[in-house]
């Protein structure tokens, strides 16, 4: 198979940090054009609109999307229409409802669509979903707890309704734990922190459960100064689990199992050609369906406002 002709919209933050190295290295794609109301990317051809770019470059065979998920289905229809594979960056859109929209289209245009989670490919969750596979657990405690003011300075999608606030980064906590964890949890309780002039919220305390009543109980604050949280800890019969650093690092009883360089985004890349290849798609809802949930059932408290 030639390589697939790729197409990136909404040249940002990520797709400078991310996206950019992760397609360079892969010999399964070409980057050929970006569609971006101010980004570019030197030496590609650029369009200040996805029509704009569809209309002049037929060749394209995918598009990456990674503009703010609030702008996300327009854009991704369009492609679907026009016959194009499509990798939504997380979260896949702003509601449920949507998403489930693209799904339906992508199988009716034999298109596949990737609604991509990158913490999921982080080095050691594999290795975590395994160990708890091999015991019973007795519960979980997730922490993620980051600074925002360091991660998203100035991004004001991210404060407006559907950017999801501590969210955004939560989900990243949501998707390995949808992913390790034996059997689904449900949301049983939350309180989200709304700061008085911001429309989504800066803090969660988030309580789930699974059917057989085992607890996970998650916390996420945005406004964590000095060092970083981003852990999951599992009580089980075997011992205490860690997850660390995003999912990078795995101990149990203390002892490091497992520990490998960052490289969520070239395993999204090749999982993406994997599905083009195979004509499937891989779109699970389950991170954002928690967050729906949280809005639906958490009580709304309101905090101090946030200023960047
Ligand atoms: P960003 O830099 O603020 O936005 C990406 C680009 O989207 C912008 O440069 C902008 O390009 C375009 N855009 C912004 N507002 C838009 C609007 N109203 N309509 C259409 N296009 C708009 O954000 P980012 O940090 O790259 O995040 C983008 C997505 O990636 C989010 O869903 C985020 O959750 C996800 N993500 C981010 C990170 C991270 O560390 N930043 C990590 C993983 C995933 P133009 O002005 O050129 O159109």
């Amino acid at each position: 198979m030639s390589a697939i002709n790729l197409a990136i919209v909404g040249v940002g933050k990520i797709v400078r940090d991310q996206h950019l190295p992760s397609i360079a290295a892969n010999g399964d794609f070409k980057l050929v054009a970006t569609a971006s109301r101010h980004g570019t990317v030197d030496g590609i051809p650029a369009y200040t609109s996805i029509e704009a770019m569809l209309e002049a470059e037929p060749s394209i065979d995918a598009v990456s999307l990674c503009m703010p998920p609030q702008y996300r289905y327009e854009a991704a229809y369009k492609a679907l229409v026009a016959g194009k594979h499509v990798f939504l960056e997380k979260p896949p859109g702003a509601t449920l409802s949507e998403v489930a929209d693209l799904q339906e289209l992508a199988d009716k245009q034999g298109a596949s669509l990737f609604a991509s989670w990158h913490s999921r490919y982080a080095a050691a969750v594999e290795a975590a979903k395994s160990f708890l596979a091999s015991t019973t657990m007795k519960n979980m405690h997730v922490i993620w707890k980051e600074d925002v003011r360091h991660w998203h300075p100035n991004q004001e999608w991210i404060w407006q309704a559907g950017g999801l606030g501590v969210f955004d980064p939560g989900i990243n906590a949501l998707s390995i734990v949808t992913h390790i964890l034996p059997k689904p949890m449900f949301l049983t309780a939350a309180t989200l922190e709304f700061p008085e002039n911001r429309d989504a919220p800066v803090a969660a305390d988030l309580y789930f459960r699974n059917a057989d009543h085992v607890p996970v109980h998650a916390e996420f604050d945005w406004l964590q100064t000095g060092k970083q949280s981003w852990d999951i800890i599992a009580e089980t019969e075997a011992g205490r689990m860690e997850l660390n650093e995003g999912g990078s690092k795995l101990s149990v009883n203390g002892e490091l199992k497992f520990s490998a360089p960052e490289a969520e985004y070239p395993a999204l890349y090749r999982r993406f050609a994997e599905i083009i290849k195979a004509g499937t798609s891989d779109v699970d809802l389950a991170p954002l369906r928690h967050v729906a949930d949280a809005f639906m059932l958490g009580k709304r408290k309101v905090v101090d406002a946030f200023y960047d």
